[in-house]
């Protein structure tokens, strides 16, 4: 079993005395990472199997991004938007050129993209659609996450994400995920009133929800059909995670608006960003939307270095041929633990069997223990998810653990 020593015991007390009780987390205390391992504060060293939720794509402290990060803030890093600074439009540019969209509107947690997106949906809604203003629709899926704040907890169906936190942001319809009928019935009904179908390609926090292929093409159809967006929520799925540079590209669909965030800085700064087209984006005019950090020059800097090493080092093809020997390995362990396999590329699950008392949350125990963190997500669900500079033998090492862990959780 996992053992806390009075060193790490002393941080986690720390923690539970002076911090605020939102979070659950293993009880390891990490001190220091370099591409796919993180070690903790008795040097000991674990494969880092949650990337921070996907942020750590490119691997932990990169040389390159941090290399971006220092030079740049020895030279300026905030200037708010009030003034031009010279490293907002070429990463503007550099975004364009890679991703296809007329714009990006900077912001920097994965939330306030969402909230971007809500409002730009909005406002496309009422100013070119012409819905009646305050009349507009945002259709969404149960089971997601997209975000912590009052309007985004507004369309969770988590009771733990809401509960308590009402009066709620009104405006937002609820479907059945991977559920054309529902989605189709419902986009029907409210197609006059309709601003967008917001969705995750993938559900990440749902614990790992691939839809039945065609749905994704099918939801965007069908919003082009009712002249409505189709805005997807790329944070965790974006940028090379499920073997496609975007998750919306192993069907063919290109989104109305595209949210990033995590990944998008290689786990170095918050950041995000929102892409769209002239149409879109131009509905918000200066002073109508905005953060003080959103865009600063720290963040510019290490967006761009974080894309290129994407790209120079064939992450999207790397997570694609890895997660294939990922789940091929781990369907042949064959174990009654092991109930389920399934992802995309490197964002991956497996449901776990509760047996003889335990769960979910003892197997991580007992992988960290052999040196491998991972964490449950909705009880009986682990995500595994590395970050996509793992090499092969890396990946070989872990799964040997994996494996070791799920029979002595049989013991
Ligand atoms: C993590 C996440 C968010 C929220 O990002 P924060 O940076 O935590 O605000 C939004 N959408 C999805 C799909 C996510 O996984």
């Amino acid at each position: 079993m996992l053992e806390i020593t009075p060193n790490a015991q002393r941080y986690i007390d720390q923690e539970e005395r002076y911090g605020a009780h939102n979070y659950h987390p293993l009880p390891v205390v990490l001190s220091r990472g370099k591409g796919a391992f993180v070690w903790d504060v008795d040097g000991k060293r674990y494969f880092d199997f949650l990337s921070a939720y996907s942020a750590v794509n490119q691997g932990h402290c990169h040389p390159k991004i941090v290399a971006a990060l220092t030079e740049q803030a020895q030279k300026l890093c905030l200037t708010s938007r009030a003034f031009y600074n010279d490293t907002l439009g070429p990463f503007e540019e550099f975004v364009h050129d890679y991703f296809g969209y007329d714009k990006l509107l900077p912001m920097n947690s994965g939330a306030e993209a969402v909230e971007t997106g809500l409002k730009l949906a909005r406002r496309w809604g009422y100013e070119v659609k012409g819905i009646p203003e305050g009349e507009g629709i945002i259709i969404v899926c149960d089971g997601n996450f997209h975000g912590r704040t009052i309007s985004i907890v507004s369309m969770s169906s988590d009771p733990d994400a809401y509960t308590g936190y009402g009066p709620y942001t009104p405006g937002f319809l609820k479907v059945p995920y991977d559920d054309l009928p529902a989605m189709k019935k419902a986009i029907e009904a409210n197609s006059d009133r309709l601003c967008g179908v917001l969705l995750e390609p993938i559900q990440g926090e749902a614990g790992v929800k691939v839809p039945k292929d065609g749905y994704l093409r099918s939801v965007a159809d069908l919003c082009k059909a009712h002249n409505a967006l189709f805005i997807a929520d790329e944070v965790q799925t974006g940028i090379a995670r499920t073997g496609k540079m975007l998750c919306t590209e192993h069907e063919g669909v290109r989104p109305d608006i595209v949210l990033l965030g995590k990944a998008i800085s290689g786990g170095v700064l918050p950041v995000s960003a929102v892409l769209a087209d002239d149409e879109i984006m131009l509905t918000i005019k200066p002073g109508e939307h905005g953060s003080t950090y959103g865009g600063f020059p720290l963040a510019c800097k290490v967006a761009v270095a974080a894309l290129t090493v994407v790209k120079e080092e064939n992450l999207v093809e790397k997570a694609a041929q890895l997660g294939e020997i990922f789940r091929a390995e781990i369907r042949k362990i064959d174990s009654p633990a092991i109930k389920e396999v399934r992802g995309k590329g490197l964002l991956n699950a497996v449901v776990i069997e509760p047996m003889n008392g335990k769960e979910a949350w003892d197997l991580c125990l007992i992988m960290a223990s052999k040196g491998l963190i991972a964490k449950p997500t909705h009880r009986h669900i682990i995500r595994f998810a590395p970050p996509l500079v793992i090499t092969e033998s890396e990946l070989r090492e872990a799964i040997e653990i994996i494996k070791e862990s799920v029979s002595e959780y049989l013991r």
